[in-house]
């Protein structure tokens, strides 16, 4: 029976248009999302000779890791420590601490940044080539290119290596709670419903940034402001989650992004531009803040603040020369290209000399290694003496749920009084963090106690 339903599923993913009866399934570990976070899950689990089905709303994998775009955090690998891009994890701490970020969450990043390694060396055995000391706590592809289209990629194949069924458009609607366990979801696919009980539950549904509803409820401070979040970015984990009493912890915390280039009704991360140590001037011409502060809260609101709230940022050839994701964004229009900084400048509409005298003094900065106006000391990459330039018209927005269910350290969800809900298990931006890196090590956290069971 359970063959044959798992039989039904695979068919109804390799053979679109194949219609099933769709009839209840009973597996060992149902995991809600196919981005980096329900994969890792869900092929940790495999290798292990788990039974697992993974669900995914969309038609197809990936969700927000499908857009993330440049770089993996870790600290005090050893492609860094060979750079001489050592850090250790208290002083990573301690920098992030003075970047304004809840005390609370640092315990959690600090034990996800001792895993830094070991992180990287499962995604590398897979074929990631995270092997590019990007900086002192960024690592990122080797040969430059995005980072989670990467990462699928090497994920997505060796989820079908190991057979883990994968049922697009699945979208889980609610959790079956049964004595005050969780014992399964209820999934949607087109028209049907159906059941899928299971020991255990793994929520990985991502962030909620996409969902205005939430982000008035959350964080109304950014209502309204663009997103480079994926559209299946929803929240659903929170809605599902907070109706059976799970803890929603710190929800208003959003992660920005300070370098946002709208275009053709998309948005699209520039942050690459600024990595490859790109700087941002206003519409006078003028820096205006650390292009480089980690804290993009910080930045957001500092762009904000700028004549008609809006930014630019600025390359040069060399910083373009590096980066395979901003070559992409030349090709598809997303930059303005000059041979010279006044041509660049008068392209864009800000006046020439003012931006010359800033290029000029700023590359005397990276000369000299010190930031005298803003205090940037990460990725001065460029000191703007490698023709051509480019620059890309910016504005903030939001991009990643910092905040999310609570969950212990085993990613167990957490209620209000304390107590978790058995069998229930959220990793992944849904969480209360965000980014590739938690992905990875809160996937590896669940299936490390499911499997400890
Ligand atoms: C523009 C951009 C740039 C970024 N750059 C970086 C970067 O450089 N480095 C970095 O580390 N991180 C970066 N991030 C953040 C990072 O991409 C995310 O935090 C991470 O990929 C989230 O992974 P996840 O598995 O938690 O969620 P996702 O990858 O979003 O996966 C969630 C999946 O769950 C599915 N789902 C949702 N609800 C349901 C439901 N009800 N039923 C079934 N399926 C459901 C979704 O369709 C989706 O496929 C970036 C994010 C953005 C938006």
């Amino acid at each position: 029976m359970h063959k044959t339903i798992i039989a039904a599923v695979l068919t109804s993913v390799l053979i679109p248009g194949y219609a099933v009866a769709l009839e209840d399934i009973h597996t060992g570990t149902v995991i809600v999302g196919s981005g980096v976070s329900g994969l890792t899950t869900a092929i940790l689990l495999k290798e292990h000779k788990q039974n697992v089905l993974v669900l995914e709303k969309m038609p197809f994998m990936g969700g927000t890791t499908n857009l993330a775009a440049q770089y993996f955090v870790s600290v005090g690998t050893k492609d860094q420590v060979a750079n001489g891009k050592e850090l250790s994890v208290p002083d990573y701490i301690q920098r992030t601490a003075k970047t304004g970020r809840n005390s609370e969450m640092l315990p959690r990043t600090a034990q996800r940044m001792f895993d830094s390694q070991k992180s990287i060396d499962w995604l590398n055995s897979l074929g990631a080539g995270l092997t590019r000391p990007v900086s002192d706590y960024q690592m990122g592809i080797s040969d430059g290119s995005s980072l989670g289209v990467r990462l699928m990629k090497v994920l997505s194949a060796r989820a079908k290596e190991l057979s883990i069924p994968v049922k697009m458009n699945s979208k889980v609607l609610d959790l079956i709670i049964r004595d005050g366990k969780a014992v399964g979801v209820v999934v949607e696919n087109g028209k049907e419903k159906y059941k899928v009980f299971a020991d255990n539950i793994v929520l990985a549904t991502g962030g909620f940034n996409q969902n205005q509803k939430l982000i008035s409820k959350y964080a109304p401070q950014w209502k309204g402001l663009p997103t480079t979040t994926a559209v299946s970015s929803t929240g659903d984990g929170l809605i599902l989650t907070e109706k059976y009493g799970v803890n929603i912890k710190n929800a208003g915390e959003v992660g920005l992004n300070p370098s946002i280039h709208s275009q053709g009704g998309k948005n699209i991360s520039m942050s690459a531009a600024r990595l490859e140590g790109g700087i941002m001037v206003n519409l006078k011409g003028d820096r205006f803040c650390n292009d480089y502060w980690p804290d993009y809260t910080k930045m957001a609101k500092a762009m904000l603040e700028q004549p008609e709230g809006k930014s630019f940022v600025i390359i040069d050839g060399k910083s373009m020369k590096a980066s395979k994701r901003l070559q992409s964004f030349l090709k598809s229009g997303y930059f303005v290209e000059a041979q010279t900084i006044p041509e660049l400048a008068q392209k864009i509409g800000i006046p020439p000399e003012n931006l010359e005298k800033t290029i000029k003094r700023y590359a005397e900065f990276v000369r000299n290694g010190k930031d005298l106006d803003f205090g940037r000391s990460i990725n001065m990459k460029t000191d703007f003496s490698t023709p051509p330039y480019y620059a890309s018209a910016i504005l903030p927005g939001t991009q990643v749920s910092v905040g999310g269910v609570d969950v212990n350290d085993f990613m167990q969800c957490v209620k209000a009084d304390g107590k978790v809900i058995p069998n229930l298990y959220a990793v992944g931006e849904l969480t209360y963090d965000s980014g590739t890196p938690h992905g990875v090590w809160s996937g590896r956290r669940a299936a490390e106690h499911i499997l400890s069971k």
